[in-house]
């Protein structure tokens, strides 16, 4: 492989070029913006390198689908997106969000990490081994969709029509990231989630507060609705939640006991003084990977703003996410949550679904997480950790799992990369790693089965 990594750092300015070109263009997809152009932005990247490219048009942002032929009849397959989330808060950037600037050795953007780094350095790997070997020893596959940062609404869509295309020996999916000590973190697995809103209403208008010694109040009701759902010890309570929580598997709690989770570095830069339950050790790995959660993500009701308004709001509504762990439905849970605000005497309590992602998980004994954890291990010098599953959420499930095919996470982000806030960063060194890996994992997997 040292031809190609010693042909990765000659053309390093080049491949920092096409990440600040596409960083440059924002995409932006819960607000419809550049969606159209970042898509064939990527279009023409993957055309470029010579791949078999189709737009795959659904009810909403099109998938980006890139296919390269290999001498053998491996295929490995990458999953990525190319929307980002909103900037804002604008004034707290250093840097305009879509200026791509590049300081002391990061890059900053909106996406530059999740997930357009990722996007690029996968390109390249694929550029670096076609000019170098003229041929690829293996089928690559790009599936890049525009809609992961607000739920993957239409990818079921995609899913339906283009089964077929998806099919492959293995996925690397979209993320991942170095660890405070510099070691990359390899992930085997997406939690699943039920994204739900509740919606309380009283009178058909706001009133007096006068009027809440004879009126209910509707603020009230689901706050009581809420305190039902979980206890102080954080047990979910609505009945069967767990009853599909698979066990803690041997092999998952020796993988746990292995890996890297930097306590002391999180609680510090969050200004924390302790876990929840104050936990930690392996029962705090164990409830960030493998339990499910009940979040409050925000609640509105009534008056918020300066000074007093006294008034009894019409109505009421909280958001709600519930992180799912194998084998958790999430199909399941929604209708779970409904039979229990009913016999709870909250069956006025509207319940409208966001996002229902099933949680994945891919084996830790696989060709395709061999590859990546041997080559990580040659690339960056070191052992990565693994996490046995992420305690974040895409649609693995959907893509991966349903079509028998394995999923490994890994990326070019690192623990600080502010994904989804401010300042949004990667190292570059970092990125020009993460394209030898990917080549690594390239040259590695089409020769493992
Ligand atoms: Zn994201």
């Amino acid at each position: 492989m040292k031809d190609i990594y010693a042909y990765v750092d000659r053309h390093r300015d080049r491949y920092v070029e096409w990440l600040q070109e596409i960083c440059r263009q924002p995409s932006v997809a819960a607000q419809d913006r550049g969606m159209k152009e970042t898509a064939a932005m990527v279009e023409r990247y993957l055309k470029q390198l010579g791949g078999e490219v189709q737009l795959v048009n659904t009810s909403g942002f099109p998938v980006v689908y890139g296919l390269f032929a290999g001498e053998s009849d491996r295929t490995l397959s990458f999953y990525n997106h190319y929307d980002v989330q909103p900037e804002d808060p604008l004034e707290l950037w250093d840097s305009p969000p879509f200026a791509a600037e590049i300081r002391d050795g990061y890059i900053y953007a909106r996406g530059v990490a999740d997930n357009k780094g990722n996007l690029i350095a996968r390109l390249a790997a694929v550029d670096a081994l076609l000019n170098v070997r003229g041929r690829l020893p293996l089928r690559v596959k790009f599936i890049v969709e525009g809609e992961e940062e607000i739920g993957s609404v239409h990818l079921p869509e995609f899913v339906e029509m283009s089964r077929d295309l998806l099919q492959a020996d293995g996925c690397l999916w979209e993320f991942g990231y170095k660890n405070a000590d510099g070691r990359p973190q390899v992930s085997l697995g997406v939690k699943g989630m039920c994204y739900v809103e509740l919606i309380c209403r009283g009178a058909n208008t706001d009133l007096h507060s006068a009027n809440a010694a004879i009126i209910e109040n509707p603020a009230w009701r689901l706050v009581w609705a809420l305190s039902t759902l979980k206890t102080p010890d954080e047990r979910v309570s609505i009945a069967g939640f767990y009853d599909k929580v698979r066990p803690l598997a041997d092999d998952d709690r020796i993988v746990l006991e292995q890996m890297i989770y930097n306590e002391e570095h999180t609680l510090e830069k969050l200004d924390l003084c302790s876990f929840l339950l104050q936990l930690s050790g392996l029962p705090l790995k164990e409830k960030l990977i493998f339990q499910p959660t009940c979040t409050i993500c925000g609640f509105q009701s009534g008056y918020t703003g300066q000074g007093a308004k006294t008034v009894l709001p019409a109505e009421a509504r909280v958001k709600l996410d519930f992180r799912l762990v194998p084998d958790q439905d999430p199909h399941d849970i929604i209708q779970r949550l409904r039979q229990h605000l009913d016999q709870h005497g909250f069956s006025d309590i509207e319940i409208d679904a966001y996002t229902l992602e099933h949680p994945a998980r891919t084996p830790l004994d696989n060709p395709l997480t061999r590859s990546v954890v041997a080559t990580a291990t040659e690339v960056y010098g070191i052992r990565p950790t693994i996490m046995p599953m992420s305690p974040g959420t895409g649609p693995m499930f959907l893509l991966c799992q349903s079509l028998g095919i394995p999923a490994v996470s890994v990326g070019v982000g690192h623990f600080a990369s502010n994904n989804h806030a401010p300042n949004e960063n990667i190292k570059v060194d970092d990125f020009i790693q993460g394209i030898k890996h990917i080549a690594a994992i390239i040259e590695d997997f089409s020769r493992q089965s």
